[in-house]
């Protein structure tokens, strides 16, 4: 009989996109520094960007191991290495990597079986690790890349439907019996809730299979969304943990590359708080015209500005002749094509408003950061994250987008020039609001900080979290 002392031994198994993969590998790597034997399951070109990390963890003496498997290319139909949802440019890519990650079940849970350990934690989306689980008689936890305010408002929406009370998609309303007075409008919410079709379906049993774990693991501190993550437990009745900001116990670049990219060598030659970083996440798209009205917005203003942009496939259509020549030239601002070091822009100290699509990885860097927001959600969760930020929080002022979008789709929503400009000018003043939300940002970044030391709100739920699962073995 194995020895009770042994470490626990845990199986860790993402998403291959990089909002859910990168904080579920944090997580794996804050249960490797508490003494769990981890293995990630991930395919070969999904693991080179997080393997610089494991590889200093594992200097540290921490047991993590990564399993990599081989994505169906072939079968599915894509060139080698696009096994990344934040690669796809095309719809058609999305659907051939959803097929891959299908087909990956299969050889994930045979390595399981013959692994078996003391317990998984699986992404939402992976709905059959529940009854895997079960079947080995461990526990799975599932990880949610979103936070509590958003699982506790879908979940009002599906179960009461009050935006089937109201008479335009502009009226608003208030989510009921949700802690705080939440308010939103139709258009503002996912067509899949709206009007049931596949994805509905797909949730449903994603909502079954969390209901069947043995717990949520939320990236989040409990005193950003307390009221959500009691209501969540106590009234929705499913345990869960805040156990982030996950990013905070292990300062890593996202970018996995420790080369200093050109884009900070710039912000050191600009002012304190005066620069605003604009990005949209991994997964945006945006019409010609919407680039277009933010590119002449951001060349119209006086606030210096990094730019983050992905429809690089369409580069010559969208930027207005020369735009991007005059903005280099004097110096104005950075357009970065691809990808950024978006934790080490907002960490820098040049960096004073963050014009965002609200995705969850990005709020919570921000708030670390200490730098607020211009609230821009385009689809997801992010109308939820939108209405923490500026509702709840106060961290944020809204930009005015109104209509919901499938992800990876081009936004629906359109917003004017002058309406970017007026956003930004507010977040960038220096105005009561304005200060009022540095204040407040500020304040968040500390309690998110300390949360994650010992002591703290989120490590003691991982310690507690730990200690709950060794009696379990
Ligand atoms: N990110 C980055 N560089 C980029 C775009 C995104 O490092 O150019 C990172 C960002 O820091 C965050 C993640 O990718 O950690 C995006 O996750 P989020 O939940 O904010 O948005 P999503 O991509 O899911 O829409």
């Amino acid at each position: 009989m194995e020895s009770e002392n042994r470490p626990l031994r845990a199986h860790f198994i993402p998403y291959l996109s990089t909002s859910h993969l990168m904080p579920q590998v944090d997580m794996a790597m804050i249960f490797a520094a508490h003494g769990v034997d981890v293995t990630i399951i991930t395919t070969y070109f999904n693991s080179l960007l997080f393997q610089k990390s494991i590889d200093k963890a594992i200097t540290c003496g921490h047991r993590i191991n990564v399993h990599k498997l081989k994505f169906p290319f072939k079968e599915v139909g894509l060139p080698e290495g696009l096994e990344n949802f934040r690669d796809a440019t095309s719809y058609e890519h999305r659907q051939k990597i959803g097929k891959g990650v299908s087909m990956l079940q299969i050889p994930i849970e045979q390595f399981i079986r013959d692994n078996r350990p003391d317990f998984i934690v699986a992404d939402m989306f992976l709905y059959w690790a529940s009854d895997l689980a079960s079947d080995l008689g461990i526990p799975r936890l599932t990880s949610y890349a979103t936070g509590h305010l958003a699982l506790c408002a879908a979940d009002c929406l599906l179960r009461y439907g009050p935006h089937k009370t109201v008479q335009s998609d502009k009226e608003p309303f208030l989510l009921p019996g949700l802690p705080g007075k939440i308010q939103m409008t139709r258009s503002e919410i996912a067509e899949w809730i709206k009007v049931p079709n596949a994805y509905t379906s797909l949730m449903q049993m994603i909502d079954e299979s969390i209901r069947k774990s043995y717990g949520v693991l939320v990236n989040s501190f409990y005193e950003l969304e307390k009221d959500y993550a009691d209501h969540y437990r106590n009234v929705l009745g499913i345990k869960s943990w805040s156990i982030g900001s996950v990013r905070l116990f292990n300062a890593r670049n996202g970018s996995g590359n420790d080369d200093k990219h050109d884009c900070l060598t710039w912000l050191d030659s600009q002012n304190p708080n005066s620069v605003v970083y604009v990005s949209f996440g991994s997964l945006c798209s945006f019409s010609s015209a919407q680039i277009s009205a933010i590119a002449k917005a951001l060349d119209s203003m006086n606030h210096p500005f990094i730019w983050v942009v992905r429809n690089e496939d369409r580069e010559n259509e969208w930027l207005p002749r020369g735009l991007e020549e005059k903005i280099t030239k004097s110096n104005k601002g950075l357009i970065i094509k691809g990808w950024a070091p978006q934790l080490s822009i907002l960490e820098h100290p040049a960096v004073g408003g963050f014009l965002t699509h609200c995705g969850w990885n990005s709020v919570l860097e921000t708030i670390a950061a200490e730098v607020p927001m211009a609230t821009w959600p385009l689809g997801a969760d992010q109308f939820y994250n939108e209405k923490l930020i500026t509702q709840v929080l106060g961290v944020g002022v809204k930009v005015g987008t109104e209509v919901w979008t499938q992800l990876l789709e081009e936004s629906r929503s359109y917003v004017e020039k002058e309406k970017i400009e007026k956003a930004v000018n507010e977040l960038m003043g220096g105005g009561d609001e304005a200060e009022m939300r540095r204040k407040k940002v500020k304040e968040l970044s500390v309690i998110a900080k300390a949360a994650v030391k010992e002591g703290g709100s989120s490590y003691s739920n991982v310690t507690a979290l730990l200690d709950e699962l060794r009696q379990c073995r």
